[in-house]
């Protein structure tokens, strides 16, 4: 019986799918950016179920996930957004995976070796408009232009800008990138370099500008179930595809006054239940992005939180559910082990437990279960690669 284990609802993700398709402008298709082990949930499993579902493009960073993907079976279009490295791309032509280029000096090495494995490699340009991570700038693109039309063995299908302000909806900032894209084509295609597929729109550009819907639209967030920030919420009905389960390994009573874990953090206030989970740090849990404060207001909250630390007041800090109810953290979290405080639940030794982890820090070794079609299969992701263990699975509570 696992007693640690993560829920990945792909009806969900297809339900989501739907439902971003269904608001997509005429002639727009989707592609699912599937990167970072599609934001945890499982590039594969992911993308293995939306193209059942007709989804024909997929996207990841770098060159081995998008092999990974091709070796279990995605036939559709695979676009490897980040840069990468010559060493991978003999692979990436053999495999038909789609290269973003953003440098004008890969563009001969590119073309030679795709002549040289007698195929045509296509491209994707990536320019610069303000997110000041990879493409080409204005000022370069007469030379790219160049390079490309002596460039017999490749075909550029696309071209694309990503947008740093969409989630922020800084309209000014966001309407100047796409100004910047849309000069950056016309000049291309003036000077001769056709771009057949144009793409801007991630998640946030999405749904604040669907006169940015183009040839296609880069969607992962959305997918997910999420929403890139808290004021894009219920503008589409999505479903949260994830759950992460632990059960209860070991229950005590203990009289008031006892201390819990390192640096006996915590003191029960009264006699009290503890539980304790096998999950802890290693897992992922209790992990947090650095916090960035987005304004004065935040800076404060950030300040509060942190002094309150200090003196063991935990503020904010995630709360897992038994039978419904949010449990509390006693004390600091474990490498593998966390302790509750139950207080008077009705529980016993094997309850589940929820809890909350974030998903794209979730450590890969933890079993995933996941439902499609109403129907469950277990899966252990090993390192980079996948092992499907193919069992059926039914688990005995909930769902
Ligand atoms: C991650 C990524 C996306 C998807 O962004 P979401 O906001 O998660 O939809 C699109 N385009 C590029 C270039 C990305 O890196």
């Amino acid at each position: 019986m696992a007693d640690f284990w993560i829920e990945v609802d792909l009806d969900a993700v297809i339900h989501n799918y739907k439902e971003i398709h269904s608001k997509l402008a005429t002639g727009c298709r989707l592609m699912a950016v599937v990167k970072a082990d599609a934001y945890g949930l499982g590039a594969v499993e992911v993308a293995r179920a939306l193209e059942e579902e007709g989804c024909e493009a997929f996207a990841v960073t770098t060159v081995a996930e998008a092999i990974i993907l091709r070796q279990e079976g995605v036939t559709g279009r695979i676009l490897v957004l980040g840069p990468s490295s010559a060493a991978d791309w003999p692979q990436a032509i053999a495999e038909r995976v789609e290269l973003t280029v953003s440098q004008l000096n890969w563009i001969s090495v590119l073309d030679e070796m795709a002549g040289q494995a007698g195929f045509k490699a296509p491209i994707h340009l990536k320019l610069e408009t303000g997110m000041g991570r990879t493409g080409f700038t204005e000022q370069t693109l007469a030379e790219l232009a160049e390079a490309l039309l002596a460039a017999s063995h490749l075909e550029v299908v696309g071209a694309y800008t990503h947008f740093a302000r969409g989630a922020q909806r800084d309209e000014n900032y966001t309407r100047a990138q796409f100004q910047k894209y849309q000069s950056g084509i016309s000049k291309l295609e003036e000077l001769g370099v056709t771009v057949p597929l144009k793409h801007i729109c991630n998640s946030a550009a999405f749904l604040d500008y669907p006169e940015y819907h183009c040839d296609m639209v880069r969607i992962g967030t959305l997918l997910g179930g999420h929403f890139p920030s808290k004021a894009f919420e219920g503008k589409l009905d999505l479903k949260d595809p994830w759950k992460a389960k632990t059960r209860i390994v070991h229950l005590q009573k203990i009289p008031r006054g006892t201390y819990v874990g390192y640096q006996s953090l915590y003191k029960s206030k009264k006699e009290t239940t503890l539980a304790v989970v096998p999950v802890g740090y290693s897992d992922g849990f209790g992990l947090e992005p650095k916090m960035v404060p987005q304004g004065i207001l935040d800076l404060g909250k950030i300040i509060v939180k942190n002094a309150a630390a200090l003196f063991g007041l935990q503020l904010g800090r995630e709360k897992m559910l038994l039978k419904g109810k949010t449990v509390g953290i006693a004390g600091k979290i474990g490498m593998q082990l966390t302790v509750l405080d139950v207080g008077d639940t009705d529980c016993k030794a094997g309850d589940e437990i929820i809890v909350p982890l974030r998903r794209t820090l979730a450590n890969p070794r933890i079993l995933r279960i996941y439902k499609k079609k109403g129907k469950y299969y277990r899966k252990r992701i090993i390192k980079e690669g996948y092992l499907s263990l193919n069992t059926e699975y039914s688990i005995e509570t909930g769902n």
